[in-house]
């Protein structure tokens, strides 16, 4: 719109609208950098060239030759973008703004359409309602097609605000949330399975940068079990632009459990050594809590009781947001989030043969403690692990 008009024009930029970080008052500012910057990192490469706050918005300029598609996957992929619309950007002039809708849908196939105008500037000199009547009358006689309010094919929407108006009917949701790094780092214990990767999903949409720890028995699993947590990280990377991940050898440790407790209690001291593997992490890594996909009786190792002594030996807050989740509602999140058919794929589990026929489902502290003092030398092992990790780092 800014150059002449003519019907081969499109969008030529993405309003990007944020609902949570504008009930953040005094801290608004920094969110909506944080957002920013997160933004210029994702996009850069996917056809975005200017990325600047407006109104209470986020504008991100698009090349000329950007692939709508996939710069929808990668802001359907952003944290704390609640919903973004492909527009035209152009004067606040209501002749410009009705070429511009005209522009738009001028090719497009579609019967029945509405207009939706919001107006943040107020100093407009026609209201949301008199903007919608003028450019649905001017649509529906120029193209031939009907308003109509309910059950449209087009939402045409017309975004009124102090020196620019934004026009576009390409609207998705995002998945709303707080930008990645704006609440801290946490680290996420990561099986491969199905609930974990979900949880550092929730993690991060609460705007939480997330560092990853898997732990295994280098002895009895290999590459493929590797290639298979990497392929995770890197699909949740799609969330946070640059993901570090910890590969922690066990089997020094698990051997002497092994060695030492009763089958039925096996589960639980091994997952107590892994909390303590965690929290040496979290320290060095500076991180203010540990991620788990634990979710209450899912399994045996999940009973309240259990979960207490696991929790227990951490100094660091202990964060399961699927606590409350049925397995159907993680399965559903996981396939949205495209973690599901990787956390599927089968490999030989590192501590399936851990799992005890009558496993222990109410256990105790006292006991525990007492059995973990047969264990000589674990807290060397838990050292040894951590100075025996691998790092590595995933990025977009
Ligand atoms: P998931 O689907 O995430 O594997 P699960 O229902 O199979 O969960 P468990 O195997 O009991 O449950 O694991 C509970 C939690 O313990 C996991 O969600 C994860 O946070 C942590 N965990 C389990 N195994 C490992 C591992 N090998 N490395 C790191 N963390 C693990
Ligand atoms: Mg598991």
């Amino acid at each position: 719109m800014h150059k002449e008009l003519n019907s081969s024009m499109k969008e030529n930029c993405i309003v990007v609208h944020y609902s949570e970080i504008g009930t953040k008052k005094g801290n608004r500012d920094f969110f909506e950098m944080k957002l920013i910057e997160n933004l210029r990192r994702k996009l850069k490469n996917v056809g975005v060239n200017r990325v600047y706050r407006r109104y209470g918005r986020v504008v991100c300029d698009m090349e000329e030759d950007a692939d709508l598609d996939r710069l929808t996957y990668s802001l359907e992929r952003t944290p704390g973008v609640s919903n973004f619309l492909f527009a035209m950007k152009g004067p606040l002039d209501i002749e410009e703004i009705k070429k511009a809708c005209y522009a738009l849908l001028e090719e497009e196939n579609f019967d029945t359409f509405r207009v939706s105008t919001t107006r943040s500037y107020k100093g407009f000199s026609l209201s949301s309602q008199e903007v919608n009547e003028i450019v649905g009358e001017y649509i529906s006689s120029k193209l031939k097609k009907k308003v109509r309010l309910k059950d449209f094919d087009v939402e045409l929407h017309i975004e009124i605000c102090e020196k620019e108006a934004f026009v576009g009917y390409k609207k998705f949701r995002g998945i709303g949330g707080l930008p990645v790094e704006s609440s801290g780092k946490l680290l996420c214990s990561l099986s491969g399975g199905i609930d974990s990767p979900v949880a550092a999903f929730m993690m991060m949409k609460r705007g939480c940068s997330v560092i990853f720890v898997h732990i295994y028995n280098s002895l009895q699993v290999g590459e493929e079990l590797l290639k298979k947590i990497r392929d995770i990280v890197e699909k949740l990377t799609e969330f946070q632009i640059r993901s570090k991940l910890y590969i922690v050898p066990f089997e020094s440790l698990q051997k002497r459990i092994i060695a030492s407790i009763p089958s039925r209690y096996r589960m639980i001291v091994y997952r107590r050594y892994m909390m303590r593997i965690l929290n040496k992490l979290c320290m060095k890594e500076g991180c203010g809590g540990i991620v788990t996909g634990d979710s209450i009786a899912q399994v045996a190792s999940q009973t309240v009781e259990n979960l207490n002594c696991i929790f227990e030996v951490s100094s660091f807050p202990v964060f399961s947001p699927l606590i409350g989740m049925n397995k159907e509602e993680i399965v559903e999140m996981a396939k949205k989030i495209g973690t599901y058919e990787i956390s599927i794929r089968p490999y030989p589990d590192c501590c399936s043969f851990m799992i005890a026929e009558h496993p222990e489902t109410r256990a105790r502290s006292e006991e525990l403690v007492k059995l973990e003092n047969l264990l000589d030398g674990a807290d060397e092992l838990v050292e040894e692990c951590v100075e025996k990790a691998k790092i590595e780092v995933i990025e977009l």
